[in-house]
C-alpha cells in the first residue's frame, strides 16, 4: 500500500490563483510525508480531467517534486504520456471482470470510438 498526496482541499485546480494550486499542491505533500515521517512520491489530480488541470497542474506537481501524478480518465489530450499524467481507469462496484479487461486491453476505448462516443 501507497500513501500518496491530493492537495488540502481537494479545489478544482483550474479555479485556484496559480498560488493557491501550489500551495493546495506542495503543502499536501509537506503534510503527509510529516505526519508519516516518509517520502511521498505520488500525486492524484482532484477529479483529475482536462476542464479541472492542465499545464500549470502538471508543472507544479513536477515543481513539489512528486515522481508521479495521477489522472482521473483513461486519455490525456494534452499531448504524450508521462509521469506526471499517468491515465487511470474508474473501477466501481459495478464493473464486471470482462469490462475493466476491456478498460486495459484498450477494446473499450476501440469500441466508444466506432459508435462516436
Ligand atoms: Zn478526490
Amino acid at each position: 500500500m501507497s500513501i500518496g498526496a491530493h492537495t488540502l482541499s481537494h479545489p478544482v485546480l483550474s479555479l485556484c490563483s496559480e498560488e493557491e494550486a501550489r500551495r493546495e499542491i506542495r503543502d499536501s505533500k509537506i503534510e503527509i510525508e510529516s505526519a508519516l515521517g516518509r517520502p511521498v512520491w505520488a500525486f492524484a489530480y482532484p477529479f483529475g480531467n482536462s476542464s479541472t488541470m492542465g499545464d500549470r497542474e502538471i508543472g507544479l506537481a513536477r515543481e513539489a517534486a512528486f515522481t508521479c501524478a495521477f489522472l482521473n480518465v483513461e486519455h490525456w489530450s494534452g499531448g504524450e504520456s508521462n509521469p506526471f499524467t499517468l491515465p487511470r481507469i474508474h473501477v466501481t462496484l459495478r464493473t464486471t471482470l470482462p469490462e475493466f479487461a476491456a478498460h486495459l486491453s484498450g477494446l473499450h476505448t476501440r469500441l466508444q470510438r466506432a459508435m462516436g462516443g
